[in-house]
């Protein structure tokens, strides 16, 4: 029997494209268990990450016409990388195989095609990579940019120009939810899964229809969450920081003391007050990041759940036709 294939799909507001989405999905699924690289009870599951419109009961009315489709309710927004991950954790029991995709369609779908080869092949991760970003504005392309680099300065392992379209074998998915952590930040942890991996390129287009969901705002915030859930370089820059300041003291002092033997005391007022607020603002900048993990910790101590689940629509039906 072929692989049981579930695409997730997280949404968020999403019921301008959603119609579009659930249409083309449904006959790239059709597709793929003609051309029989999937099973019969491959699926295309909606993730509803609490949204304020229509998304829901579209996701229910579809759930209803064709046992293709299936949801899973959030019981609140919890954000694109926990509803992600509620889908997989739903889908895992299900699923051969789990690939994960936008619903605006900005993801080339017919990359999952080779998705489902390189599977076939043997690996167990495939990561979708954009192969330019010509059509992203010249702010998102730039800052875009500037974050990968930075991370992979801080010593993040993490795959260039992929986002969070990916294939993931069963066993991929559940070594990835055995991670316990509650700052997810699913590209950089997914490398940490390890087994067989490869990619497959796409264009990334524009939004099918609606506004996105990421303003420059959580886009920032997920940015600092990726830095700080990743790695802890910050504090060894800090350690090193201040291991130089403290060399320079030395000289400061040396240069104190011969002032003060050649008595001219009251000049270097300048110096004074330079070190005072250099100083001053170093130890702020360096409490201010040591609270970042801080407050990391104290987060994850929590243990609160990623997600709750309020309800799941899934039919069982073998043939995924009614
Ligand atoms: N999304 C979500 N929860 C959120 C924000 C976004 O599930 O709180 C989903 C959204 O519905 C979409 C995907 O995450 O399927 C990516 O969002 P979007 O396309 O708006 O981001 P962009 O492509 O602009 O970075
Ligand atoms: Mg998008």
């Amino acid at each position: 029997m072929e692989d049981t294939l579930y695409i997730v799909v997280p949404c968020y507001n999403e019921q301008e494209v959603l119609p579009e989405t659930a249409r083309r999905l449904s006959e790239k699924l059709a597709e793929l268990k003609n051309q029989g690289k999937i099973g019969a009870a491959s699926r295309i599951m909606f993730v509803n990450d609490g949204s304020k419109d229509q998304t829901w009961s579209m996701i229910g009315e579809l759930c209803a016409q064709d046992a293709v489709f299936a949801g899973v309710n959030l019981s609140r927004n919890r954000g694109h990388q926990n509803a992600l991950l509620a889908g997989i954790s739903t889908a895992v029991s299900h699923a051969d195989m789990i690939v994960s995709m936008d619903a605006d369609l900005q993801d080339d779908i017919h990359a999952v095609d080779a998705m489902i080869d390189a599977y076939h092949e043997g690996n167990d991760v495939v990561y979708g990579v954009r192969s330019s970003r010509q059509r992203d504005t010249f702010f998102k392309r730039s800052t875009a940019q500037a974050f990968y680099r930075l991370l992979k300065l801080l010593g993040a392992e993490i795959v260039y120009n992929h986002a969070d379209y990916r294939l993931l074998s069963r066993r991929a998915a559940e070594a990835l939810l055995s991670f316990d952590e509650v700052n997810l930040f699913l590209r950089g942890i997914v490398p940490m899964v390890g087994f067989r991996s490869t990619t497959v390129s796409y264009e990334r287009g524009e939004r099918f229809a609606g506004k996105s969901k990421y303003p420059l705002g959580k886009m920032l915030t997920f940015a600092l969450e990726g830095i700080t859930s990743l790695s802890i370089k910050p504090i060894r820059m800090i350690t090193i920081g201040g291991l130089f300041v403290c060399l320079v003291s030395l000289v400061m002092l040396v240069k104190a003391f011969v002032d003060y033997s050649l008595g001219n005391v009251v000049p270097g007022w300048t110096s004074v007050i330079i070190s005072i607020w250099v100083l001053g603002g170093l130890q702020l900048f360096a409490i201010g990041i040591i609270g970042e993990y801080i407050g990391k910790t104290y987060m994850e101590t929590k243990a609160r759940p990623k997600f709750i689940i309020e309800s799941v629509l899934l039919s069982e039906e073998k043939d995924g036709e009614s």
